[in-house]
């Protein structure tokens, strides 16, 4: 997946604010630590001075002062001592100035002849009291001083004391070169310092790498939650959210722009899922989902919107003719067989478009137009189905869907179609199957595809095979005994797992005053699966009662032979999709051979349905199969057209 610049771009954003706020408590620590070094040096400095001049003090001065009373001046001879030892301590560079004070502060010497005639200092004062007071300060920076601002220098002053009694007798005011004791401190607290602030350093870049790795952490973090957001986790192709956009893009491209929205939808995937199991069901759906986006251009998107519902943006179609041929392309690649659970399935498909711009100019309308053609598609067994608003009412709406399907099994809206079995050798027609169909107040008729998978979701189903099961019956009492006709019905998985099921068919077959042998019931192997004990007593119940059960679309499920023998079968009908295409595909040919073969070595009844041409039911005659049924006889038709079509029918045209 390519990464957006601009992902880039905060994400280096983010790192730079992270570096920046990282930096701050270091630099306030190295500040902090620059100030707790600087007030080391100047204490160790201040020691200095105070240690200096106590040496100075007691080698130096008070020796000469002994029984000097300072307050009265100084002898010459005093002076000029002290001037000896002031001069060699300022040439020698160890002192800067030298000033002697009375008892009450007052300049008696001074070395440079500065001071002399000042007020004395607080410090000096204090220091003619005993105490001892130093500060780092620059020469002539006190009050009193004149000239010009000097050095740095340490500024001490201590009471100098002298005599037997060692008397305080005046103070020593001394100005001690600063720099040179700072370098001697310097040299000891900078290896401290250098190995404080290496640490610093490291600190802040174990910070900065820790920054750095939490915000790759946190675009990956952010890469895989929009990859989420973006994808269906099953199939790993763009999900609803996505596919919107994609349309929204192609709706919102340059004035001329053209393409086509398209919403796909498996039919029967309901049974593969309860059948072969959710694990299978989503195989398949991966599978497809492969299939779909490896049949589409490039630049074209494949997307899960949810289910078993693909949708699909061709960019760049411009006409239905394009459109169509595209997506039958799609339904071909979905129709193709595949080996789901190690079985084969051939998956059909309905498919809506809508285009642009003909059919809609905004992602919405066009997507929801595409979904109610593929809903017109579905319930009209329809393949591709390009919108058409003459269907807008089509209300795309399950829920609706329900509700008006709840409405229609209590209003009568459903009814009841019925299409001839024949029997092969001599061409009569010996039963009809009942095919359920809702009359739609306004979508017209509508197929068993469009809302039977809603009716067994819902549990629908029970009060509608109840019904048609009661209507069939009613139906062969309405053609009275001269038709002698038997019906089959076709029965839901749901409606075998129930174990009130057999109770209400045989209550409905007493109650029409029939024999349990005019009706049959029609299973797929599906309905077997989902519970198959149940069901399998179920059938027994039936069977017992004289009911004839057969197999639907046998060859299409899982067929396991050992099931054939336990079940009590009556008849087995050989999937149309093996016989509609035996005239054009060997392989098929072969199967229906086999199959027809395989159930009379059982002693099944053979029902070949979905006959279209005259020449599959010739070839099935050659093959020994007992029955057929398809539009090559008839088709489904309403309960009022079997008396007719029954007169016309001559079973000769048929027989062997
Ligand atoms: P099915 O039991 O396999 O029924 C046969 C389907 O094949 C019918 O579709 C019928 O119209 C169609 N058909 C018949 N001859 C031909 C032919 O020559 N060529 C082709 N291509 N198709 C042919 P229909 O009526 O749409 O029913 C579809 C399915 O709906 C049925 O498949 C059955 O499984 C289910 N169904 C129909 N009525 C009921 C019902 O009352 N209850 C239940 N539970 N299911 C029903
Ligand atoms: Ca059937
Ligand atoms: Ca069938």
């Amino acid at each position: 997946m390519a990464r957006p610049a601009t992902q880039t771009r905060s994400a280096t954003r983010l790192f730079l604010v992270y570096a920046a706020v990282s930096a701050v408590p270091v630099l306030l620590l190295g500040l902090v630590l620059a100030a707790a070094y600087h007030s080391e040096a100047d204490r160790r400095g201040l020691d200095e001075g105070r240690g200096q001049a106590a040496v100075i003090a007691a080698t130096a001065i008070e020796p000469l002062l002994a029984g000097a009373d300072l307050s009265r001046g100084l002898d010459a001879a005093t002076r000029d001592r002290l001037a000896a030892v002031a001069d060699r301590a300022v040439v020698s560079g160890a002192v800067t100035r030298l000033r002697i004070r009375d008892l009450s502060g007052h300049v008696v010497y001074s070395q440079d002849g500065s001071g002399l005639t000042a007020t004395p200092e607080a410090e000096a004062i204090a220091a003619a009291h005993g105490k001892v007071s130093a500060t780092i300060t620059r020469l002539n920076s006190d009050a009193n001083d004149t000239g010009p601002k000097g050095a740095q220098v340490v500024e001490v002053y201590r009471p100098l004391r002298a005599g037997p009694a060692n008397a305080m007798v005046g103070v020593l005011e001394v100005y001690l070169p600063y720099d040179p004791i700072r370098q001697d401190i310097a040299s000891g607290l900078d290896t401290l310092y250098r190995a404080l602030a290496i640490g610093l350093v490291a600190l802040y870049l174990v910070l900065a790498w820790l920054s750095l790795a939490t915000t790759r952490r946190l675009r990956q973090h952010a890469r895989s939650n929009a990859y989420l957001a973006d994808h269906d986790q099953l199939t790993g192709l763009p999900n609803r959210r996505q596919f919107l956009l994609r349309v929204g893009e192609l709706a919102a491209g340059p004035p001329g722009s053209c393409g086509a929205v398209a919403v796909l939808d498996l039919d029967r995937f309901k049974e593969v899922n309860d059948s072969l199991g959710h694990d299978n069901g989503d195989a398949l759906l991966v599978r497809l989902g492969e299939r779909l986006t490896a049949t589409v251009r490039p630049g074209d998107t494949v997307a899960r919107l949810g289910g078993d519902e693909f949708g699909v943006v061709l960019a760049r179609v411009s006409s239905e003719g394009e459109a169509v041929a595209a997506l039958d392309r799609l339904r071909n690649a979905v129709g193709q067989p595949v080996q789901v659970g190690g079985l084969p399935l051939a998956p059909e498909a309905s498919v809506g478009y809508a285009l642009l711009p003909a059919d809609g100019a905004t992602a919405d309308v066009l997507l929801q137009r595409a979904d109610i053609a593929m809903y017109v598609a579905k319930a009209g067994h329809a393949g591709v189905v390009r919108y058409d608003p003459a269907q807008d009412h089509f209300d795309a709406d399950r829920l609706a869907v329900v509700g008006e399907l709840r409405r229609a099994l209590a209003e009568g809206e459903r009814v009841l179609h019925y299409q001839p079995k024949l029997r092969l050798h001599d061409g009569t027609v010996t039963a009809v199957e009942a095919l359920v169909r809702w009359n739609h107040p306004r979508h017209g008729l509508l197929y068993p595809d469009a809302f039977l998978p809603l009716a067994e979701q819902t549990g629908l189903i029970d009060p509608l095979t109840d019904w048609v099961v009661a209507a069939a019956l009613r139906q062969m009492n309405a053609w009275g005994p001269a038709a002698n006709l038997s019906v089959a019905v076709n029965v839901s998985a749901r409606n075998l797992s129930q174990v009130s099921f057999a109770d209400r068919v045989l209550a409905a077959v007493v109650e029409s005053g029939l024999g349990a042998g005019r009706l049959v019931l029609e299973i797929t192997e599906t309905a077997l699966f989902t519970d198959l004990e149940r069901a399998t007593s179920t059938l027994h119940r039936l069977s017992d009662a004289g009911i004839p059960i057969s197999l639907d679309d046998f060859g299409q499920g899982q067929t396991s032979l050992g099931y054939l023998s336990r079940l009590p079968l009556h008849e087995l009908k050989v999937d149309r999709s093996f016989v509609t295409d035996m005239t054009r595909a060997p392989t098929s040919a072969a199967i229906v051979r086999s199959l027809v073969e395989l159930a009379h070595n059982l002693g099944f009844v053979v029902v070949a349905e979905g006959v279209e041409e005259a020449e599959t039911l010739t070839a099935l005659q050659e093959m020994g199969c007992d029955m057929a049924q398809g539009y090559l006889m008839a088709r489904p038709m309403p309960a009022g057209d079997v008396p007719g079509w029954m007169a016309a029918h001559q079973p000769l045209a048929y027989a062997r």
